[in-house]
């Protein structure tokens, strides 16, 4: 039985990862699930699957869930930050899967790192604002970060058995999203129920807003970047909409290798539990003759500058992707409550990473300061 606990479990990945556990019951337990907010969903959750323990972010959420638990349920409900750290961390926990959204997902990860926990990511962001700090302190912990992300999970498999030393290029596909085709001057005014309506996913709203502005590949180039120790210049981004091929590896002989599979993100989350091994299971098999083509672009920078911005900010390194990283969170909050327009999104994280003096090699604390730093100064620039 491998012990799970799960940072956002209410959310698009949350949902998806207790999907796989309730077809592997016999190999997965949950021991404690999270939300910032949703306590009718989480109710429902302890109900079905028994945690030991629930965080609730909210204070207010969790004092709220305590009064609506049956009283023959037994169970521990935490809150805050505190209670985060503490569910990433319980010693019979093997595994944290980070299924949360933001950069608020790094302390509770960096605290399973330290208690020696494995982790299942697909918080992206966490690698996004601290890439170096959590891929060494994973490496001093011993501790394997096992991408849940789809495309990462394609690369991680197509690496499987292979030296990471000969890899020449990752080649990361990209759906292109819900404006894919479209030119700058027809995406001026956009809405958010245009641009939260992603062609082949079902996700959270965060990410698909990123999606729309391809930041979203922007944050896997960043996370590729740390997950297999390339440099940048070996990351390349290929629009292929059909989100068939997941990603690439190029070899330095010339051979590349890719992973295929219907696009179901429970399947890289069940890789990333079950890893090396793999498990059978239901989901959708691949028919390449229903498909018939598989068609690539290259990505159109001008109408997407969030791609090159990401890029921008590895090249320049230090703190500059953790700033990336923050204003667009708070922009892409700021465009979902119809405060700012689709191109104020690149425009303002520009006027950011300019504003901003970055640091060599960031303590915690220091990326934490960034953080504060960042989204004091986008609000300002928004108002
Ligand atoms: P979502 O918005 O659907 O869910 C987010 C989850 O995080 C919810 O359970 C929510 O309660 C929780 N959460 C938010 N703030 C919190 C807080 N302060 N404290 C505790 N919990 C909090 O998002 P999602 O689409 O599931 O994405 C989650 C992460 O996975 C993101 O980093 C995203 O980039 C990544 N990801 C998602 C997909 C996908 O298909 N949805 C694919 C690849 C990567
Ligand atoms: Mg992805």
């Amino acid at each position: 039985m491998k012990k799970i606990s799960i940072l956002g479990s209410t959310g698009s990945i949350g949902k998806q990862t207790l999907d796989v556990v309730r077809e592997h019951k016999d190999k997965f337990e949950v021991i404690a699930i999270s939300a910032n907010s949703s306590v009718e969903l989480l109710l429902e959750q302890i109900k079905e699957f028994k945690p030991k323990y629930v965080a609730v972010y909210n204070e207010d959420a969790a004092q709220k869930l305590k009064t609506m638990i049956p009283s023959d349920i037994n169970i521990k409900v935490l809150s805050g930050m505190e209670g985060l750290k503490t569910i990433s961390s319980l010693p019979e926990i093997d595994v944290l899967l980070t299924a949360i959204v933001g950069m608020i997902g790094l302390v509770p990860t960096l605290e399973a790192i330290k208690h020696k926990k494995d982790i299942a990511l697909a918080n992206k962001e966490t690698l996004v604002c601290a890439g170096k700090l959590v891929m060494s302190e994973a490496k001093k912990n011993g501790v394997k970060i096992l991408p849940v992300d789809s495309e990462h999970s394609a690369i991680f498999q197509s690496l499987n058995g292979e030296n990471y030393k000969e890899i020449e290029k990752i080649i990361l596909t990209a759906s292109g999203g819900p404006f894919r085709g479209k030119k700058k001057e027809e995406l001026l005014n956009v809405t958010k129920n245009e641009a939260l309506k992603h062609p082949n996913w079902s996700m959270g709203r965060k990410i698909s807003i990123d999606s729309s502005t391809l930041m979203n590949k922007g944050l896997e180039v960043i996370e590729a970047k740390w997950l297999f120790d390339v440099e940048v210049d070996q990351i390349d981004v290929v629009v292929h909409p059909q989100s068939i091929i997941h990603s690439m590896v190029q070899f330095n002989d010339s051979s590349v290798i890719a992973q295929l599979g219907c696009p179901d993100m429970r399947l890289p989350i069940q890789y990333a539990l079950t890893y090396p091994e793999r498990l059978e299971n239901s989901f959708e098999r691949l028919d390449l003759t229903k498909i018939a083509t598989l068609t690539f672009e290259e990505p159109d920078l001008e109408t997407f500058p969030c791609l090159k911005l990401a890029y921008d900010t590895l090249k320049m390194g230090g703190t500059y992707s953790a700033v990336l990283n923050s204003a667009n969170e708070v922009l892409v909050e700021a465009f979902l409550e119809d405060k700012i327009g689709f191109y104020d999104i690149p425009k303002y994280i520009k006027e950011t990473l300019d504003a901003h003096d970055s640091i060599e090699n960031p303590t915690l604390e220091e990326i934490l300061e960034v953080d504060r730093w960042t989204r004091e100064y986008v609000k300002s620039l928004i108002q």
